[in-house]
């Protein structure tokens, strides 16, 4: 009913005459709007349940008080979100908002999913927990259906519990089977924030002043603000050049992501993996593809990000989507990679637990059987569709980019010298907020926002988003 609904394409010019839910509280929609008049949200039918626990601003309070200070949040009035349903999440007074941005790209199913929450909860009444010390079903049956995603000889599967600790495991791989140390990241990249991974980031935002380890970072091959343009192969000879002379000429392994999702939705100058790869390969080193964000179909054309550029990584790491909001994380390996880790014992209390394990191998079969990943290349190309036409009229949009569901727009004070309009993109981010869309920020400067919603978002919530960015940029 819910979906049907969603689906019919009502588009959110807001034509329907009538009063529809918005959570618990309804609104009148107006027969017609234009920029002038605030697009309405898509109808949904789903009621939230009344909310009578802590106010925003004690929890606001009790937060600063009890947890650290280097937490940020969204929204100068941050918002106290009780609720989600699919697409949709609900605040403390039940108005229903758009979630474009997924809870950071891991909402991959949508809220609160009825195939997901049961098998969580079917396997919780069970048992919860054991570790791998005895036998259990739940994550044998997972890994095989992870492993029966990847191409190539990529088998070997390593439960952990978040996108950190996949990529330090793959770096920890990368380094004992290469037998070297130096480890080759691309700047603009986010890979964890643990005292390795740290390192592996690149974006000073997130860095402590810590030594980062033997790693280093390369130009990032990105389209629209790299010095190279699109030519991957200018940037793959920068990286070649930085092992010739800031390395000992043999290194570890190469991560990076297919898109930059923190560093604001960056896609990889075309054919810039295969090269790279080849180069990497040839100095000894692994392919490690960070498949944290954009996996499991959400760039529309593939199932995983690195397919896209038409290369098979020796490790793969992933996390967010995969659990649909569970802890979880993988690494996907060959056996010969795997066996290096045999030497000792590689052990992690809760990865492969039975409770994410019975989640994540619903959250393959609900992404396979509602065919989530033709859905995002068929949603995405109808929203970067509708955002590049929105370009033509708002000089402020410098770039709309991705694939699928992993969209990114730039925003720029002056599209010559593509100056990041800051300030703007704090104002038109609140407003958005306010016309009921939750979009991501990202990129270096903070001017990207990130679209990146659960899959089930449709054409008509795309509509709505657009339609609300042009709304509130009309009136800047
Ligand atoms: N890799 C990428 C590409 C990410 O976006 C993130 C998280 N933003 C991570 C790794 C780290 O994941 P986690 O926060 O689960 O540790």
């Amino acid at each position: 009913m819910q979906r049907s609904l969603c689906e019919k394409g009502l588009r959110a010019k807001g034509r329907l005459q009538s009063f529809l839910y918005n959570g618990s509280r309804s609104f009148a929609v107006p027969a017609s709007s234009s920029p002038e008049s605030p697009p309405i949200i898509p109808p949904f039918d789903y009621e939230p349940r009344p909310y009578n626990g802590m106010s925003a601003d004690e929890i606001f309070q009790k937060r600063k008080s009890f947890l650290g200070p280097s937490l940020f949040h969204y929204y100068q009035k941050p918002l106290n979100i009780v609720e989600g349903k699919m697409q949709y999440l609900f605040d403390d007074s039940g108005r229903r908002y758009l979630d474009a941005f997924a809870g950071i790209v891991t909402v991959s199913c949508g809220h609160c999913h009825p195939d997901i929450v049961n098998a969580i909860v079917e396997q919780t009444k069970l048992l919860q927990h054991t570790t791998t010390i005895y036998l259990h079903h739940a994550i044998v049956e997972f890994a095989e259906a992870l492993a029966s995603k990847m191409p190539g000889n990529l088998k070997v599967v390593y439960f952990v519990n978040s996108g950190t600790e996949a990529n330090e495991l793959a770096m920890m791989m990368a380094r004992l089977y290469s037998g070297n140390l130096s480890m080759i990241a691309l700047r603009n990249a986010y890979h964890g924030g643990s005292a390795g991974t740290i390192g592996l980031t690149a974006l000073n935002t997130w860095k402590y002043p810590l030594p980062q380890g033997e790693i280093h970072h390369v130009v990032n091959p990105d389209p629209y603000r790299g010095v190279f343009g699109s030519d991957a192969a200018l940037y793959a000879k920068e990286l070649q050049d930085h092992i010739d002379y800031g390395t000992p000429g043999k290194i570890a392994g190469f991560i990076a992501e297919t898109i930059q999702g923190v560093g604001g939705a960056v896609e990889l100058a075309p054919g810039y993996l295969k090269l790279v790869y080849d180069i990497v390969r040839k100095a000894g080193g692994v392919c490690i593809a960070d498949e944290v964000q954009s996996g499991f179909g959400r760039t529309g054309s593939h199932y995983w990000g690195f397919e896209t550029q038409g290369v098979i990584p020796d490790i793969v790491t992933m996390a967010k989507g995969i659990g649909n909001g569970l802890p979880l994380g993988a690494v996907v390996t060959t056996p010969e990679i795997a066996q290096v880790m045999a030497q000792k014992i590689q052990f992690n209390t809760f990865g492969g637990n039975p409770v994410c394990s019975a989640g994540g191998l619903a959250v393959l079969k609900v992404l396979d059987k509602e065919k989530r990943q033709i859905h995002c290349a068929d949603v995405g190309s109808h929203l970067i569709e509708r955002l590049r036409s929105l370009q033509k009229n708002h000089e402020i949009i410098g770039d709309v980019r991705g694939q699928g569901l992993m969209v990114g727009i730039e925003l720029v004070t002056d599209r010559e010298k593509k100056t990041p309009a800051k300030v703007e993109t704090g104002v038109l981010f609140e407003k958005l907020k306010d016309l009921g869309v939750l979009v991501g920020k990202g990129g270096l400067h903070g001017n990207v926002f990130r679209i990146k919603p659960p899959m089930c978002f449709t054409k008509a919530d795309a509509d709505f988003l657009v339609d609300a960015l042009d709304y509130a940029i009309s009136g800047m």
